[in-house]
This record gives C-alpha cells, sequence and structure tokens, in this order.
C-alpha cells in the first residue's frame, strides 16, 4: 500500500499525472490517495520529494496480481494499473474476452494462420509459466499449434509515417508529449516525415510512463498531439490526415520536383515555355531536365533559387513554404534570369510536387518577372498533378522484440523458437496481424498497427508496452522445439469456452 508523508509533501501535483486509475489527487496542498489505489508505485516514482512510500503490507482484502512484475493489489470491483485485470470478488478476470476470431488479411492461402488471437488471453509471469493458451487445431489437414500470451516488451516502440510536405522539423530532433521526451524525429521516407516514438532506454528513462502511453495511443489509433523541438505542433491520428501547426494537409507529394518534371514534362511542354515544381528534396526546372530535353525543349534562362545538383535537378531547402520549401512568394522561385537566352513573354509556372500551390510568371523585355493570371490550360495541368496524388495520411509500425523472455511460455529450447521463426517453419503474427521479421538475431519484428485488432495494445508501469503475440506452426514442428506438448487443448474448447 501507499503511504504519504505529509511532512515531505509539497503539493506540487506531480504524484497525479501519470497515475493510471487518477487514484491520487491534491487535496489542500497534501496527496491524498484513494482506495481503489493498487500500489503499482507510478506514483512513487514520480514524487520528486520522496513523500510517497510503497509499503510492503498488503491492502486488506486485495487481490494481488501476479500477471506482470508490477503486482498490483486490486480491491473488489477495480481493475490493476493497466486495466486488464478486474477482481470479480472471488479471483482476477481479463477485462477483455478473448478475440478468437481472426482478422481476414491473414487468410492468405498456403500460410500459416494463427488459430486465435492473443487479445485478451493475458499474460502468464514468471516466464517459466506456460503461455495463457497453447491451442491446436488442423489446417489444410495438418496437426497446427497457436500459443498466445500479452507480453509486456519494454524493447517497443512506434514508427510513425506522415505522408506531408509540411515542414516537421530536424531529422534527430526530439518529440515531447505533455513536454515529455518520448520520441524523436527520423530520417525522412520517399514523401513521407518519420517519427520514432519509444524504444527501451527512453521507456526505462525518466518519461517512461509518458513513453509507454504514447506508443500505445497511437498504436491503438487514438489520436495524440506532439511538438518537435525547434518544430511543430502535431495532432496525428493513424488513419487520418495530419494536422501541423493548426494546418490539415490534404495530399501526398506525387515524387520530387525532378519526378514530378519527369512524370509531366509532356502536359507541361505543350501550355508553358517553363516549369519549376518546388520541393524540400529536389525542385525540378524543366527545360534544362533531361524529360525537357526529351520532349524537344531548350534551356529558358531560368535559374532558380536553390543549389544545383545534377541538370535541371536542385537542392531545395526546408521551411514552411511551397512543396515544403522556404519558398513562400512564387517569384522567390527564381533566383535570375539569363537576358541573353530567356525570350520576353515567355510562360513560366512555379508549382510544387501536389499541385496545391501554383502560380504563372512571365518575363518582360527588360528581364523583370512578374505573376500574370494562371491560364485554363496551365491550370488544367497543375490539376493533373493534383490528381494524381495521394491522399495525406498518418500510418504506424509497432516494432517489438519478443525474442527474449517472452519465448519461455512456449518452449524449453527458445534458441529453437528463435530459428523455427528465421527458418519460416513458424509464424509470429500480432493480433492477428502480418508481421515483418528483422533479419539477424533475436525476433524483432514489425507490425502494421491498422491491421491489428483493434485497441489491442496496452501498457504497464514496469513500464512496457504490452502486445498480442501468437506464434503458429505444424505441430511436428511445435514437438521437435521442445514445445510444451502436454499443455495443448483443442482449440474447439477454447473457442466454445468464449460462447
Ligand atoms: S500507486 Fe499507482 S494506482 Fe496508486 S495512486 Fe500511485 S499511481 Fe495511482
Ligand atoms: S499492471 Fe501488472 S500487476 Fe497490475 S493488473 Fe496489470 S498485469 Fe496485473
Amino acid at each position: 500500500m501507499i503511504v504519504i508523508n505529509k511532512e515531505l509533501c509539497t503539493g506540487c501535483g506531480n504524484c497525479e499525472k501519470d497515475c493510471p486509475l487518477d487514484a491520487i489527487r491534491v487535496v489542500a496542498d497534501k496527496a491524498e490517495v484513494a482506495d481503489h489505489c493498487v500500489s503499482c508505485g507510478v506514483c512513487v516514482r514520480n514524487c520528486f520529494f520522496e513523500a510517497l512510500i510503497k509499503e510492503e503490507q498488503d491492502q486488506l482484502g486485495a487481490i494481488k496480481c501476479t500477471a506482470c512484475p508490477v503486482r498490483c493489489e486490486i480491491l473488489k470491483g477495480n481493475t490493476g494499473a493497466c486495466k486488464r485485470y478486474l477482481n470479480e470478488g472471488k479471483s482476477l478476470i481479463r477485462t477483455r474476452d478473448l478475440v478468437t476470431e481472426v482478422p481476414d488479411h491473414t487468410t492468405e492461402a498456403g500460410n500459416l494462420k494463427p488459430l486465435i488471437t492473443a487479445v485478451g488471453a493475458g499474460t502468464t509471469y514468471p516466464d517459466a509459466c506456460y503461455a495463457p493458451h497453447i491451442v491446436q487445431g488442423v489446417q489444410d489437414g495438418v496437426d497446427v499449434v497457436t500459443v498466445v500470451t500479452e507480453a509486456p516488451l519494454s524493447y517497443s516502440g512506434v514508427k510513425v509515417k506522415i505522408d506531408t510536405n509540411f515542414y516537421i522539423g530536424e531529422e534527430g530532433a526530439s518529440v515531447r508529449r505533455d513536454g515529455k521526451i518520448v520520441g524523436m524525429l527520423f530520417t525522412e521516407e520517399y514523401g513521407s516525415k518519420m517519427i520514432s516514438i519509444g524504444g527501451v532506454n527512453l521507456l526505462t528513462g525518466k518519461s517512461g510512463f509518458n513513453v509507454a502511453k504514447t506508443i500505445v495511443d497511437i498504436s491503438n489509433r487514438e489520436k495524440v498531439t506532439l511538438k518537435v523541438d525547434q518544430g511543430p505542433t502535431l495532432e496525428l491520428q493513424v488513419g487520418k490526415r495530419p494536422i501541423i501547426n493548426g494546418k490539415e494537409d490534404e495530399r501526398m507529394r506525387i515524387g520530387c520536383g525532378s519526378a514530378t518534371v519527369g512524370l509531366f514534362a509532356k502536359q507541361l511542354s505543350q501550355v508553358v515555355d517553363e516549369a519549376l515544381v518546388l520541393d524540400y528534396h529536389v525542385v525540378g526546372l524543366l527545360s534544362e531536365h533531361a524529360a525537357g530535353e526529351y520532349v524537344g525543349m531548350n534551356w529558358s534562362g531560368v535559374v532558380p533559387n536553390a543549389r544545383k545538383s545534377t541538370r535541371g535537378r536542385y537542392f531545395g531547402e526546408h521551411g514552411n513554404g511551397w512543396g515544403g520549401t522556404n519558398i513562400q512568394n512564387p517569384l522567390d522561385a527564381i533566383l535570375r534570369i539569363d537576358t541573353s537566352i530567356a525570350k520576353a513573354g515567355m510562360k513560366i509556372l512555379v508549382t510544387d510536387t501536389t499541385g496545391q500551390n501554383a502560380a504563372q510568371l512571365t518575363v518582360d523585355a527588360d528581364g523583370n518577372v512578374r505573376e500574370v493570371a494562371l491560364e485554363p490550360e496551365v491550370a488544367a495541368v497543375v490539376q493533373q498533378i493534383r490528381d494524381n496524388c495521394e491522399e495525406s495520411r498518418v500510418s504506424a509500425i509497432y516494432t517489438g522484440g519478443s525474442g527474449g523472455s517472452a519465448r519461455g511460455g512456449v518452449t524449453t529450447y527458445p534458441i529453437k523458437l528463435s530459428k523455427a521463426i528465421h527458418a519460416g517453419d513458424a509464424k509470429l503474427t500480432i493480433g492477428g496481424a502480418e508481421t515483418f521479421i528483422l533479419p539477424g538475431g533475436g525476433i524483432n519484428f514489425e507490425v502494421d498497427v491498422e491491421k491489428v485488432v483493434p485497441k489491442a495494445f496496452t501498457w504497464v508501469p514496469s513500464p512496457a508496452t504490452v502486445a498480442p503475440v501468437e506464434y503458429t506452426m505444424k505441430k511436428d514442428k511445435y514437438t521437435q522445439i521442445g514445445g510444451h506438448v502436454d499443455q495443448i487443448v483443442d482449440v474447439a474448447t477454447i473457442k466454445n469456452r468464449g460462447q
């Protein structure tokens, strides 16, 4: 139970912030603990003044949960810190029924597929215990075994992919939630900005509870608000458009500026003398580009305001302007005009890689460049660029390592399980979803959270995230790897139990 030293308590309120059960409050400048406190210890670790003490004495009438090292003491009618276990009077029960329906997308012919999911299975602890369910069924005439557990994984995180041109900060910048560091900006991918949330070092660091909650919220497709250091505020929800500094992005770029020029050189050459496609990666200059030459163009005399890479390709600068560059005014896209080559009255299109911004410019006889109205045929090509863009959205990949103690409930020879996974003789799924297993040692996996049974991730205040892990293999293989064959139950028995 939690005891408060009122003399040391300053009423700062830090203990309230991460309590998973809202069981501690500051009243009249002193912390007070409610009856439904389960002694998980989160507030003790959050108190700067050592005013909270977790006493070994058990809470009278509470049942101690042994499903993870936190060992919550749960009174009747209440749940533990992870909200997965409820004291229903005589015992603790899992608050979610076992999900035995496996999502459709894991049912490709010829593949091993889990007989049930691990969602709602619960956790057995310590790892010497058998997994909660080891079931057997028949697939394509062959005996198959699926072993499931909801595994606390401290080696876990989530990679968030944001399809946007909007500037979100410098790679390596810290990402915060409620002021606490929960991740960092990762390297950009083609048309997308990437954020890494979590990882073991952040999970075991000072803000570990925030990190665990953030990984779980994103993976469960909840909306989260993050702030990038020296960067914008991000409102992100998997499957939805990103909102960056209050502005919702609509489209993902079709490619870089060079790729856009390459894709639309023919159409552009028919309506303008020059096109500059702005992009934070590569700015494309149509007439100088190989694609422009291919459609019969010669360099127009326009020099872009960017660093030259190769012919017709220039490096853009990141910023809050068009195409994620620092250019806000289309006239600023041009550094100078070579008047010995440029023709007076020539038509120049400045646009970006999503066609969301576009302006038509012209060159006067004295070399002065000015904006004119966008002609309908030019606007039509810009529309074509826009129509060929995909929608901007947020996606996420949960990453975890289940090559450690999580194997104990499956087999007495853990290395054999790892080898079977890498050899393709055993299949790892997460909440029924296919995983990608990283090469090399261990069982490091990645899974698309949108394919996992909804709301399948939880967290415990050790802290660790809890992922539903399923191992499926032929029964012969399970016997060969030293599986707990004496614990196998017919899958029909488990399914009938839930009805
Ligand atoms: S021990 Fe856990 S449940 Fe109890 S008040 Fe502290 S944080 Fe909340
Ligand atoms: S946090 Fe751990 S000890 Fe507490 S209820 Fe959940 S599984 Fe049990």
